[in-house]
């Protein structure tokens, strides 16, 4: 695949703007070291300062902007542990208010008694007055871009501010965008902006109303990518053939007599079908849906055992560490029974081991291997492998799972995907098109369902009670923090602030904390910890919400509940009813807005994936883009599958596709899936490359 020639958006940032030397520092925090990286570091959502409103009629608990005069400004010195705070008297020909900025941030220095402002930010009421609280000002006739405007709100992590951030994305922005090359033709984008006004406009609209159609030609441009793979691979797959896996009917018996329980009808639908198609010589691209809890583990635990009876290599792949872990833990005793090895792989692992696993792949003595996408890695070769399963697809790249296939020797290995994530059938078949689905609905048996309850605050108390009571029975817990958005840094300290009050009041609970800063080893070690009974209670950030599996944990916490996407809140609540005792789900929210609550009853009031997620995609609707985030869904940075506009930009991008793809199938005269990639690249990661 030829790339164009690097130009000037691929350079480091620190060479091709030396005046912004010190900012550059400031990006690589975030992993941007090239203008390109900036430019799709994209807001996640935008604070509407735009409408200037006269003092006397500023609303509480919203964030608004005001053009005011300085009446008074003065420093009120910290003290023990008080940070010092700088108050500012504000007024209009309508009334007054207050604004006030807590820590050394130096605000004195930059506003005076009589200067005129526009002060942007939340407004709270003190008593009878209206305050700011840290607002962002600018002097009037001063353009910023953080006040008197839509203000994009971006990510952050430690050491980077909003401020400093949208003032380097600004500035890098006037300076690059005029080297934006529009990969697509006029007729291709079909309406849709440029890609510099777009990516202009996703940065720093003009107006709220302005934001839609940026951001739906950056996630076109992110289908078509995704699109021009699929028709590449439909493509290439036209002519290819996978290893047929023959696996004979007292195989497959002897297998799944093995298990320690009995198959439900699904599950062993599910296996007949995937038997079935890996039999034959056409690679199979298959999709194994099913609820959390619902078992998709165990039918690919027979898939890949029938795989390896017939005399080939497996392979599974998870999207964390712990979970690939716990894949392991679970299915090597499994396999074992079987006659079938399985090995770990992640980068974790040392070099020596690694090497040796790569080695025991390479002679064919390791038959199936589970890990992260370390399994991918150049390193390793497989003779013979035929079967690959990647576990919660949506989180793997589509590159990722291209060069996985690429990794299969004498053709194609069949891959199957398993998801919690139900994709709507229509939505499946329009965008994926030629992709078979397996579909588990029913929960093994003895399971109780999970009782959903929501609760505000108040009832904290007696949350803490029930959750001592279910420790006094020898039962787990978990309690899920907030979200986040804005930053890791923030939400590993609320994390740990929450195990604290929760030490605090609950003194007689062993209570571990896991969340996603920590090291692998330290969060997997308290994991186990947990999964053995050694503790009574997990505070934990999200980085539970996929796949562990502690059969003794009955009751779920999860605290502002209302922050999170709904199918995300129904896997958190799947970590719970894994076992046989009654299990409870807390969704503690102090929401009051009307679509907060409807959606909270969407989760309460069903148990069932599917129909949680076709809730989720009504209650979502166009038009609420401020201030939403998809958690949890996309396996794209802009586009998802889940927004019915995107869903009609996918298939359009799929005809696109085909268009390109049929007229010149390696896009040898045209690098346009190259240009696309780039530009859509991952941002390097720290962490898990073997
Ligand atoms: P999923 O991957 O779909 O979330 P798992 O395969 O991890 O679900 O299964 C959840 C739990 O149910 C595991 O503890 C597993 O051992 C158990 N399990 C799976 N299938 C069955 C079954 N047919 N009967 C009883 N227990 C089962
Ligand atoms: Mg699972």
């Amino acid at each position: 695949m030829s790339v164009a020639a690097p130009d000037e958006l691929d350079q480091p940032i620190r060479r091709t703007m030396p005046e912004l030397a010190r900012g550059a520092g400031v990006l690589t925090r975030l992993g941007i070291s090239t203008a390109r990286e900036a430019l799709w570091y994209l807001p996640f959502r935008y604070d509407d300062f735009s409408e200037l409103r006269p003092l006397g009629e500023l609303v509480p608990d919203e964030k608004q902007s005001a053009r005011v005069t300085v009446a008074a400004i003065r420093v009120e010195p910290g003290f023990g542990r008080r940070p010092q705070r700088v108050v500012a008297q504000l007024t209009d020909h309508t009334g007054s208010a207050e604004a006030i900025w807590f820590g050394r941030r130096f605000v004195e220095r930059r506003l005076q008694q009589g200067d005129e402002v526009i002060v942007s930010g939340k407004v709270t009421q003190r008593g009878w007055r209206s305050q700011f609280t840290s607002p962002e000002f600018s002097p009037v006739g001063h353009e910023s871009v953080h006040t008197a405007r839509v203000v994009p709100v971006y990510h952050l992590t430690a050491g980077v501010t909003q401020k400093r951030l949208r003032e380097l994305l600004a500035r890098i922005l006037d300076r690059t965008l005029p080297s934006v090359v529009d990969p697509l033709t006029d007729d291709e984008r079909h309406g849709l902006p440029a890609l510099d006004d777009a990516l202009r406009t996703a940065h720093f609209p003009e107006e709220a109303a302005d934001v839609t159609d940026a951001l739906d030609r950056l996630a076109f441009d992110e289908l078509l990518a995704l699109q021009l793979t699929l028709a590449q691979a439909r493509e290439a797959r036209a002519g290819l053939t996978a290893p047929r896996i023959a696996v004979t009917d007292a195989d497959r018996a002897e297998i799944i007599h093995a298990l320690p329980f009995t198959l439900t009808d699904d599950q062993a639908r599910a296996a007949a079908e995937i038997i079935g198609e890996i039999g034959a010589e056409r690679p199979m691209r298959r999709l194994l849906q099913g609820d959390v809890g619902s078992g998709k583990t165990a039918v690919a635990a027979v898939a890949l055992a029938s795989a390896v009876r017939a005399g080939w290599q497996g392979a599974l792949m998870a999207p964390t560490e712990i979970l690939a872990r716990q894949h392991h833990a679970g299915l090597a005793p499994l396999l074992d029974g079987l006659g079938v090895r399985a090995e770990f792989l992640s980068g974790s692992l040392p070099v020596a081991r690694k090497r040796e696993i790569h080695d025991a792949i390479a002679a064919g003595a390791a038959e199936i291997v589970i890990g992260t996408h370390a399994v991918i890695s150049e390193a390793v070769e497989f003779p013979r492998l035929g079967l690959v399963i990647v576990d919660e697809q949506h989180r793997f790249g589509v590159g990722q799972r291209a060069a996985l296939q690429a990794k299969g020797s004498g053709g194609e290995p069949h891959v199957l995907a398993l998801t919690a994530t139900p994709i709507p059938r229509t939505l499946a078949l329009s965008v994926y098109g030629d992709l078979s689905i397996s579909t588990i609905r029913q929960l093994p048996p003895g399971r109780e369902p999970v009782r959903t309850e929501i609760r505000d605050r108040r009832a904290l108390p007696k949350i803490e009670a029930f959750l001592a009571a279910e420790a006094g029975e020898g039962r787990q817990a978990f309690v899920v923090v907030p979200l986040v958005a804005e930053s890791d840094a923030l939400q590993v300290a609320s994390a740990e602030a929450e195990a604290e009050r929760l030490r605090t009041a609950l003194p007689n609970l062993r209570i571990g904390i896991v969340h996603g800063q920590q090291r692998p080893d330290l969060r997997d070690a308290t994991m186990t910890a947990f999964a053995s009974g050694e503790m009574d209670l997990l505070v934990a950030t999200t980085v539970i919400e996929v796949g562990i599996d502690v059969p003794n944990a009955s009751v779920i916490v999860i605290e502002d509940a209302e922050r999170f996407g709904l199918a995300q809140l129904h896997q958190l609540r799947g970590r719970v009813g894994r076992g046989t005792q009654r299990s409870f789900c807390i969704l503690l929210s102090d929401a009051t807005d009307e679509l907060a609550m409807r959606r909270l009853e969407v989760v309460r009031g069903s148990n069932d994936g599917f129909a949680i997620a076709e809730a989720d995609l009504e209650l979502r609707g166009a038009g609420n883009l401020l201030g939403t985030r998809q958690s949890g869904l996309p396996p794209l940075r802009v586009a998802s599958l889940f927004d019915p506009r995107h869903i009609e930009l996918a298939q359009r991008a799929r005809e696109v596709a085909d268009r390109v793809v049929t007229a010149d199938p390696a896009l040898t005269g045209r690098p346009l899936l190259a240009r696309l990639q780039r530009d859509f690249a991952p941002i390097e990661e720290e962490g898990d490359a073997a």
